[in-house]
This record gives structure tokens, sequence and C-alpha cells, in this order.
């Protein structure tokens, strides 16, 4: 399967995309922070990046889900900074948006994409991507005239514009979606952003909409498709069975979902005790069940606490 923006290339389709993200980009309205501010001229919203992204690291990472890691990798890109904040977040050194990690021409991060190609990534993989979607679609029409050809993945917190999604129609080929504050309190209190839950639940509706759910080739990798992540957090703050029925409700049975077990206490938890807590296996395994009782049929089972037993 063709990789959509080497289509949206050839068609001239992702060179107007670029047109309209450099517009919205001059007065920013790419996320739901909506900060007005004029970034190709140097300034700054929330997410502190002006007209070039930060990259924190690139690599070929084993540690995302299976379709995406196959025998040779996933082509991770950690993009610096982030439009969401959560205070407990488990990379904060790279979300921090105080912090200095280099910036990249879309030249260079073209040149990531290709490299990580060379190395064997299945895919390439935008870690944290809503704040530079202008960004990484320059160096995407880079890197496809230069012979990029493998799937895009678009590996977000789902604080993700409707309008910004649709430039990404038909151009990223794999949605990385997670799941976080299923209610407005947590989503204030943790990340001050208190329309998370409505606009994460209308993104991942609207990528679901483009790309359906996952598709893999005969080896299982991952080639287009919505794949959700879930991380399951100490008190229910993530409101998990919400989400859960929330997917059932308006998803393919078949989406992929990962629930995941691996919350620990990041970045300023220590400022609110009931971020300090520990989510246990059996609570995990309880929402893995609620899941297949559900209906949902595509569960990624690693993090079930039999898994962890057994292996
Ligand atoms: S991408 Fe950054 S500057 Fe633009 S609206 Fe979002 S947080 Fe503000």
């Amino acid at each position: 399967m063709q990789p959509g923006y080497i289509q949206a290339l050839e068609k001239g389709v992702l060179q107007e995309r670029i047109k309209k993200a450099r517009q919205w980009s001059a007065k920013c309205c790419l996320c739901p922070r909506n900060c007005g501010v004029n970034r190709p001229e140097g300034e700054l919203g929330f997410c502190r990046i002006g007209r070039l992204a930060r990259v924190a690291s690139f690599n070929l990472h084993f540690g995302e889900e299976e379709p995406l890691v196959g025998e040779r990798g996933s082509g991770t890109v950690f993009f610096a900074h982030c439009n969401l904040g959560c205070i407990f977040c488990q990379n904060f050194d790279i979300s921090d948006n105080q912090s200095q990690h280099p910036e990249v021409y879309p030249n260079q991060l073209a040149y990531i994409f290709n490299q990580l190609q060379q190395q064997g990534a299945h895919n390439i993989n935008l870690v944290t991507p809503s704040h530079v979607v202008l960004q990484f679609l320059e160096a995407l029409e880079i890197a496809a005239q230069d012979g990029l050809n493998i799937p895009l993945v678009y590996n977000t917190s789902s604080y993700d514009e409707i309008h910004t999604l649709r430039l990404l129609d038909g151009i990223v080929d794999i949605y990385l979606a997670d799941s976080k504050f299923f209610h407005e309190q947590e989503a204030r209190k943790y990340a001050d952003a208190p329309d998370y839950p409505h606009k994460a639940r209308e993104a991942i509706l609207e990528m679901h909409r483009q790309v359906g759910p996952l598709q893999t080739d005969d080896r299982g990798i991952a080639q287009k498709g919505l794949m959700i992540r879930h991380l399951v957090m100490p008190d229910n703050l993530a409101g998990s069975e919400e989400w859960l029925e929330f997917f059932a409700a308006n998803l393919s049975r078949d989406t992929f979902i990962n629930i995941m077990d691996q919350y620990r206490p990041a970045g300023n938890a220590g400022t609110c005790p009931e971020l300090m807590g520990r989510v246990s296996g059996e609570r995990v395994a309880g929402l893995m069940q609620k899941a297949r009782e559900l209906g949902l049929t595509r569960l990624d089972e690693r993090s079930s606490g039999i898994f962890r037993f057994l292996f």
C-alpha cells in the first residue's frame, strides 16, 4: 500500500495543505489553544515553538505497539514541547515548553525521516506533532521527493483541531491517538485544558473517519488506520470506563486499543498527592475485561495482568 502523502505530493495536494498551514500559523489556530500569535515572525504561543520545530531525539524504537515495531522498529521522531502540557507527563524532559532541544530546518527534518527509512524503520512515527504540523508537512514534501515511502504515523495527545486534522486527510496513514481525560474537571486541573475531553472525542472521530480501523500487511505491520492508546491513571482520573464506552459506541469494534498500565508519577505530579499513586494489574485486567464485554475485539494484550504474570 502506497503511503497517502506520495499521492498527495503528485497531485499537488500536499503543497496546498502546506500553504494553508503556513497561513494559519501566522495567526496560530493550529490547535485548540488558538493563541493567535505570528509564529513565522517568531512570536510564541503556549507551545513556545515559533518558525522551527525542535527535535529532542530520533531513533528506531522497539517499545511501541507491535504493528508499528515489527522486526525493524518504528522510526520515532520526538518533537520537543507540547500543546497540552499534562503536569504528570511521562516524557517531561521532552514536553517541557521551556526545554531547549535543537531547532531543525525542514530539510534537516526531511533528512532525519530518510535516515530512519534507510536504517530500516517500518514507519515514520511523529511523536507529539500537534504544534508542529506546518513544520513536518514542509519536511515531508522534501523527504517524499527524496524517496521516503513508508507510512506516516501521527502520534498525538488528541488535543487537535478538526480543521488541522483535515489538512492531514490523505497525508497521514496511521493515527496513534491518546485518550487522556474523559472529564473536564481533570483536564482543567492537570493540563489547564478544560476543552480537552470535547476536542479529543471530536478528533478521534475525525481520525477514524479518515483512516478507519487498523490495516496491516501480511507480516502484521501497520499500513493504515487508527490506533488508540489509553493510559490508566490512579483514582480513575482518566475516566477509563467512560472512554471504553465511547469507543464501543462510536468506533468500529475492531479498532486497535492499547489500555496502558505504565503510569508512574513524573514531571510535576508531586504537586498533587492523588497523582502519586500507582495503577494495579488487577485494575488494568478489569478494564480489559470490560472492553471485551463491550464488544471491542482488538485489544493490545501486552498490558493485561495475565500477560505480565506469564512473561
Ligand atoms: S500550535 Fe502552539 S501557538 Fe499554535 S495555537 Fe497551539 S499552542 Fe498556540
